[in-house]
């Protein structure tokens, strides 16, 4: 057929057909006259499902009676009607058609209405969603910033003028980089520019400057926006303040890794570097060593002047333990008053041996705490990697075994682990095992020795010095088990055990031999620290035996008085008062402070025996000097150790004022040294 020859009605047919948009007529009745493809295509029905049939059919049916009566209303007031239409697709679906409509009038009878629709669904959700990103935009916590594909600031959101102080008028046309803080390299913005063009995506953590100067640390996620041919349209970054956040995390990592008091790494940031340490040791084939120290006098400290001060003497300590090991990989506090040191790189053990020296060196010197002088030592111990062990776990109990070993030797010193150290230890949790019983089972004996009185050649005093007669290992000295009775507490009820014993046999010697006769009793300072002088039970032994104080003096060591303990300063005064007499042991081994000597009020000073042993040597000026001294402070000196008549001799000459040594008489049990005041021992 001839397209141009199409007759008129043909011709509206065509139009009908083809036209895109939906058309329709309705009648009166709501009835649909006629309907196009297209109409019908929008909702989903076929023609003749549609024609001769409601309209009010894409209605849901709570509408379908007032759309009709509007339809009606409508062909009976006005001429135009358009809008927006919520309908039904034949499926169920929601749908909104934009219609416009004009009163139809047909040859006969009543109008119609001509409709035409389009169907505008998917632009209003696109709508919507536009409206929904409009207004989290406006609402968003986080700020937002959108740039062009130069990079020049399009819009940004309210948040981003919460977190920045710049206005989008302030900021608009300007590039972001106008934020920087400087605080990041060049590369850092290199880097970050790569990334966005290769993925698309940049997220990080970006220090920028806020409008009045101060830095703050934003977390930024840019995002590409491109369009169908890859083109860049625009760059959106978001990000929040986290500058806050990032304090917190790094104080709490702080906490997690440092200790408070001295700012050194704790043990858990230690556990980590001592890793990391044997992996390279392991990797470079050098040797690392683990150096454990441990304050010597540290507790005594913390009891008496209390914690405050306690903390500011391990942060001195700290800082001296870095100048000493600065060549090492990491200098931690473990806790309490345990140190550890990693020194990396080792190719002669030797450089631990100097690294020792110095921390002991340095801390030689007192510490000022509280405008008082403190004496601290440490006790060190030192365990190679790989050459003890290659297990980490046990390098630390090698340390600390070593550490251990200093300690029971007289502390103040350090060790390097070995196999024998490692049996030792081992030997020394049977003694303590075996010393827990001792006292119970009767093992221990008190031995006398005399101390002889130059001015009258008699035996004017004896030292009480214990034994311990173990049924299997037999005769232990105490200097082999002391320490460990120290160390337990164990001394405490030993040594009351002792100057109960030496005080009853006191009163008995006293009564049958020689009423002046004194007794000397080693006391520890485990002893005068632990216990309240009310509480020490001898010195009631004392009184139910009608002794005098003077009938006793007692010895202590030097390193009890250097730091002034509340409670040592208290015990001593009293026992002081009640006229017992305090002799100073082993004089001139140790700090050897006249200051002391006064404070204290100190009666005998005890030459340590090897300057005794060294008599014709150095020993000779030390007893001159120390005799002199003690002299013109009006305290007595007591000689040990004396073995030969040349010594003896010298002493008188230096006007020595008491002796004791084998040369007059070894340590006995009670019953031999009887025989000795039977016939009382005349020079
Ligand atoms: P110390 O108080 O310095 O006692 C003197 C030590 O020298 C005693 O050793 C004694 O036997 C020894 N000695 C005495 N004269 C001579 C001599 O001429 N030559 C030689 N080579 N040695 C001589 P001992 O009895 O083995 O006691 C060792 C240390 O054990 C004592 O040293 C003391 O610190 C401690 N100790 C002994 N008994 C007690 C005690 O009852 N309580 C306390 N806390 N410690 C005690
Ligand atoms: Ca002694
Ligand atoms: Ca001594």
């Amino acid at each position: 057929m001839n397209k141009t020859h199409w007759d008129e009605s043909g011709l509206f047919q065509a139009i009908l057909d083809k036209c895109p948009v939906g058309i329709a007529v309705i009648n009166y009745e709501g009835i649909y006259l006629t309907v196009n493809p297209a109409y019908c295509d929008i909702y989903g029905y076929t023609q003749n499902e549609m024609l001769n049939h409601s309209f009010t059919m894409i209605f849901p049916s709570a509408d379908k009676l007032p759309v009709l009566e509007r339809h009606q209303r409508f062909l009976e007031e006005s001429t135009r009607l358009g809008g927006e239409w919520s309908v039904m697709h034949r499926d169920g679906s929601q749908m909104t058609v934009f219609s416009e409509s004009v009163t139809f009038y047909p040859a006969h009878g009543l109008p119609a209405r001509l409709v035409y629709v389009q169907n505008i669904t998917e632009r209003k959700k696109a709508q919507e969603q536009m409206k929904i990103a409009a207004a989290v935009f406006d609402a968003s916590q986080e700020a937002i910033v959108v740039t062009n594909s130069e990079n020049n600031i399009v819009t940004v959101n309210p948040a981003f003028t919460v977190l920045t102080g710049w206005s989008l008028e302030e900021v608009k046309g300007l590039n972001p980089r106008e934020f920087k803080s400087g605080r990041h390299p060049t590369f850092f913005y290199t880097e970050m520019w790569q990334t966005l063009n290769e993925t698309g995506q940049w997220i990080g953590d970006v220090w920028d400057r806020h409008k009045d100067g101060t830095e703050f640390l934003k977390e930024l996620r840019i995002s590409v926006i491109k369009d169908p041919d890859s083109n860049v349209i625009n760059y959106v970054g978001m990000f929040s303040d986290i500058t806050l956040r990032k304090k917190q995390e790094e104080l709490i990592w702080q906490q997690a890794n440092y200790d408070a008091v001295t700012g050194l790494p704790n043990r858990h940031l230690f556990k980590t570097k001592l890793e990391q340490a044997a992996l390279h040791a392991s990797r470079t084939r050098h040797i690392m060593a683990l150096m454990l120290i441990d304050l010597d006098q540290f507790k005594s400290v913390n009891d008496s002047m209390g914690h405050r001060a306690g903390d500011e003497l391990l942060g001195c300590v700290a800082l001296r333990l870095l100048e000493c090991a600065h060549n090492a990989d990491c200098v931690a506090r473990l806790g309490g008053d345990e140190f550890a040191i990693i020194i990396p790189d080792i190719d002669d053990p030797a450089e631990c041996t100097d690294i020792a020296r110095d921390i002991l060196r340095t801390l030689d010197s007192p510490f000022t705490v509280n405008g008082e002088a403190i004496f601290v030592s440490a006790s060190i111990g030192i365990s190679l990697y790989p050459g003890d062990t290659e297990n980490l776990e046990e390098l630390f109990k090698n340390a600390d075994q070593a550490m251990y070993a200093v300690k029971n030797a007289g502390r103040k010193n350090f060790r390097f682990y070995s196999r024998a150290l490692h049996d030792a230890i081992h030997t020394r949790l049977r003694m303590i095992r075996n010393l827990r019983k001792a006292l119970a089972e009767n093992q221990f004996v008190v031995y006398y020795q005399p101390i002889i009185s130059v001015k009258t050649g008699h035996i004017t005093r004896m030292e009480a010095l214990v034994r311990w007669f173990h049924p299997v290992q037999g005769l232990i000295s105490p200097d082999a088990f002391i320490p460990l009775a120290e160390d337990t507490g164990l001394i405490v009820p030993i040594g009351n055990w002792i100057a109960k014993e030496a005080i009853t046999q006191l009163a008995y010697w006293r009564q049958k031999y020689d009423p002046e006769l004194k007794m000397t009793i080693n006391l520890s300072p485990v002893q005068l620290r632990s216990q309240e002088f009310e509480d020490i039970p001898w010195i009631r032994d004392l009184q139910s035996h009608e002794l005098d104080g003077e009938a006793v003096t007692i010895e202590i060591t030097e390193g009890l008085l250097l730091n002034s303990e509340k409670r040592v300063n208290y015990n001593l005064k009293m026992i002081h008062q009640i006229g017992i007499q305090i002799a100073i042991d082993d004089f001139g081994t140790g700090y050897s402070s006249l200051a002391y000597l006064r404070k204290f009020n100190i009666d005998f000073l005890k030459i340590d025996r090897s300057f005794v042993e060294d008599l014709k040597g150095v020993g000779f000026e030390l007893c001159t000097a120390i005799i002199a001294m003690a002299h013109s402070l009006g305290l007595g000196v007591i000689a040990e150790g004396v073995e030969t008549e040349e010594q003896e001799n010298l002493l008188i000459k230096l006007e020595c004022d008491y002796m004791q040594g084998y040369l007059y008489s070894k340590p006995l049990p009670a019953d031999e040294i009887e025989k000795l005041l039977v016939l009382p021992y005349r020079r």
